[in-house]
């Protein structure tokens, strides 16, 4: 299963190290950023599975953040958990109000944070956690590295299935070339965009036994998207 990814929003730079290590140890993959300028710079590039944001931010606040962040129909459903140095009811309360998912009272310790982190991702997307995609009779299952239509195997190869798994946990959103090397090629592999276009054909091919193939839209001028929506 590819590692989920989260966005770091703090400040103060050895309260994000550490929590970056502690993190990356549990598995995750961490983006960093100090303000919430460079958070929305990372967002627009593509969504994380959840956000960690510091309510003390320089700036604008983590609260205003959070409350943009909702607005937005991009980043409505990003779940975000708050954290804080304030624990006061009234504080706690605001920061729920403000749209976030869950609030975290400094200082934690790691296993605190990984306990939250991974019940806000469990309540966001529980079938997402028991590692299985549904988008009508296609399933895509990331434990067993299967995907079926109609009950019958989809012959595909792997990096068709991370293409696949990518799309299908961000539906109906369109992605460049470059965001889904991003995003489907590991990090550091030196690929040409017009790579993402062969593998693309390749998984529409796969779909397109069990008439799947049009889930695979391509946007001109702009790139691709999972949609159900034709
Ligand atoms: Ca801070």
């Amino acid at each position: 299963m590819t590692a989920k990814k989260i966005l770091l929003v703090e400040d103060e730079a050895a309260i994000r190290e550490m929590m970056r290590m502690a993190l990356e140890r549990a598995g995750y993959e961490i983006s960093e950023a100090e303000d919430a300028i460079q958070a929305e710079r990372q967002l627009s590039d593509g969504l994380p599975e959840l956000v960690l944001l510091d309510w003390m931010l320089p700036g604008t606040s983590g609260i205003e953040l959070a409350r943009r962040l909702r607005k937005d129909e991009y980043t409505r459903e990003l779940p975000i958990i708050m954290l804080t140095a304030r624990s006061e009811e009234d504080d706690r309360i605001r920061g729920l109000e403000s749209g976030a998912d869950d609030y975290i009272t400094k200082p934690f310790s790691p296993r605190e944070l990984i306990a939250r982190i991974k019940a806000v991702l469990r309540r966001a997307s529980p079938e997402a956690e028991e590692g299985l995609l549904k988008s009508g009779d296609l399933v895509l299952d990331s434990h067993s590295h299967r995907a079926t239509a109609n009950g019958r195997v989809l012959e595909m190869g792997p990096t068709e299935f991370r293409l696949l798994q990518f799309f299908m946990s961000h539906p109906e959103r369109v992605y460049t070339r470059s965001q889904l090397l991003d995003r489907v090629w590991s990090r550091g592999s030196f690929v040409e965009e017009r790579t993402v276009d062969v593998h693309i054909r390749r998984l529409r091919k796969a779909l397109e036994g069990e008439g799947h193939d049009a889930l695979i839209q391509t946007v001109r001028g702009a790139g691709y998207r999972f949609s159900a929506q034709s």
